[in-house]
């Protein structure tokens, strides 16, 4: 057999630890001139110094109408139009029949919630990949987080797992599109049509992302984003809710805005409906309204980039770049990810990965951990909001299913990069893919070195 034909998954499939250098010397040979030499954190000359672009990126454009809401005063939504101009530019960029501002994406998530009536007693499905903010948001609500163990491949919510977990109470389903590569929206509204459950989408980090051609978002009953510095649209808080239902859309406008009747929200008496004031103002909508305009050509960049940087490190032994769904058309890559196996690595714990990356000008990050191990998960349960919603049976099933153990593995091998490394040249990317193969050229100097570091720690803890 000739192993140089043999696909990736084959030649993993294959190929014992042993075996994968005499099989992969002839293919990534051909880089060898750029990446041979002494890894960086040994003391040899890193590939990059460079830094990455910045981000967030503005222009005179935000500065001139900052500044015109600045001096008229009007810096509440009620009295400018600024705040509905965004909603309206950015419903039509989703294709999306309505849009609501928010402050920030929780709230946004908060108010998707309580439009659709999930809350005190409910159960709803998520994954426990992802942040915080989706934990508390459900915690929040004095609703049960059931998680459904996540797909390593694809690092999104396995569907496999989604009905397992569904129980008479459950009422809804939060997919996450974490890290901007979406969840398998096909499969998640097939299972929430048939246990008749509604589906709000966390795209907070998927601006732009599409499924079959349709934007992320606009796939479930309501999409929420966020607006938050770091993310694709930063305006440095804010936040949206989607979606297509006009009268749903009238009661999230109504439960932002302290609860006032709006549209179909028509109360005969002179009160209004449960609500609160997640409005945004006006010179975040301005902000938004600038970075609104890049956002396309961004988009188109980092998928770009991103698919030319699989395409140079997906043969490199150990390591696995995320898949995605074939109904994707797009993604929005918030974060590049990809698996660390460490068994091709020589045991180079991931951590020494990481740490020889960054050696080499590469900023990485080890991503989210196990989180429904923290105690914030516990401390829900027990507090009286919980105790009082759900019957004690029904906790203790709880604390006996909450392992995933798929998730607990990815959470030892993902290794991130930030979206604002995908917004450079082809040079930029050379220099990632470079870092990681040297990376691998030397795992056997820096894995010993590991040992060595590691047992000098457990000497000096012993001293
Ligand atoms: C950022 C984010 C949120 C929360 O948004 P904020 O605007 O920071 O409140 C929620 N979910 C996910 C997945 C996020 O990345």
């Amino acid at each position: 057999m000739n192993k140089k034909n043999l696909t990736r998954r084959e030649f993993l499939a294959v190929a014992s630890t042993g075996t994968i250098i005499a099989a992969t010397s002839g293919r990534i040979g051909a880089y060898a001139s750029k990446t041979a030499g002494k890894a960086a954190i040994l003391g040899g000359k890193a590939v990059r110094t460079k830094p990455f672009p910045g981000w967030p990126v503005w222009d005179r454009n935000a500065e001139k109408s900052v500044l015109e809401i600045l001096r008229s005063g009007n810096w509440y939504r009620g009295n400018g139009k600024t705040v509905t101009e965004f909603e309206k530019k950015y419903a039509e960029l989703m294709g999306a029949k309505a849009c609501v501002c928010t402050v920030n994406g929780t709230n946004a998530l908060l108010t998707a919630m309580h439009a659709l009536d999930v809350g005190v007693g409910d159960e709803v499905i998520v994954s426990p990949y992802t942040f915080i903010a989706t934990y508390n948001v459900v915690l929040g609500s004095c609703a049960l987080p059931v998680f459904a163990d996540t797909d390593p491949e694809t690092f999104q919510i396995n569907p496999d797992k989604i009905e397992e977990r569904i129980t008479p109470k459950t009422r809804a389903i939060l997919p996450v599109h974490i890290l901007g590569l979406p969840a398998n929206m096909g499969r998640i509204n097939a299972i929430a049509k048939k246990h008749n459950l509604v589906v709000i989408e966390d795209a907070c980090q998927a601006w732009m992302a599409e499924w079959n051609h349709k934007k992320i978002g606009t796939l479930g009953d309501l999409g929420c984003f966020s607006f938050q510095n770091s993310k694709h649209l930063p305006i440095g808080e804010g936040g949206a809710v989607i979606g297509n239902d006009e009268e749903l859309m009238d009661r999230v406008w109504s439960y932002h805005n302290c609860g006032r009747p709006y549209g179909s929200i028509k109360k005969t008496s002179n009160y209004p409906i449960i609500g609160t004031n997640r409005r945004m103002t006006e010179y975040q909508a301005a902000i938004g309204l600038s970075q609104i305009q890049r956002l396309e050509e961004d988009t188109e960049r980092r998928n770009r980039n991103a698919k030319y940087l699989t395409s140079k490190i997906k043969d490199i032994p150990g390591i696995l770049p995320h898949r995605l769904y074939k109904e994707v058309t797009r993604a929005a890559y918030h974060l590049y990810p990809f698996r660390y196996k460490k068994e091709y690595f020589n045991d180079l714990s991931r951590d020494r990965f990481l740490s020889a990356l960054r050696a080499e000008g590469i900023p990485c990050s080890s991503g989210y951990g196990p989180q429904y191990n923290d105690g914030l998960i516990e401390d829900a349960l027990n507090s009286k909001n919980f105790t009082r919603s759900f019957s004690k049976a029904r906790l203790n099933q709880y604390r006996r299913e909450n392992h995933y153990p798929d998730n607990d593995q990815l959470c030892k091998e993902a290794v991130w990069f930030g979206q604002n490394m995908l917004l450079g040249s082809k040079q930029d990317i050379d220099d990632i893919a470079d870092a990681i193969l040297k990376t691998y050229e030397n795992r056997d100097k820096l894995a010993q070195s590991d040992k060595n570091s590691s047992k000098y720690q457990k000497d000096s803890v012993a001293l």
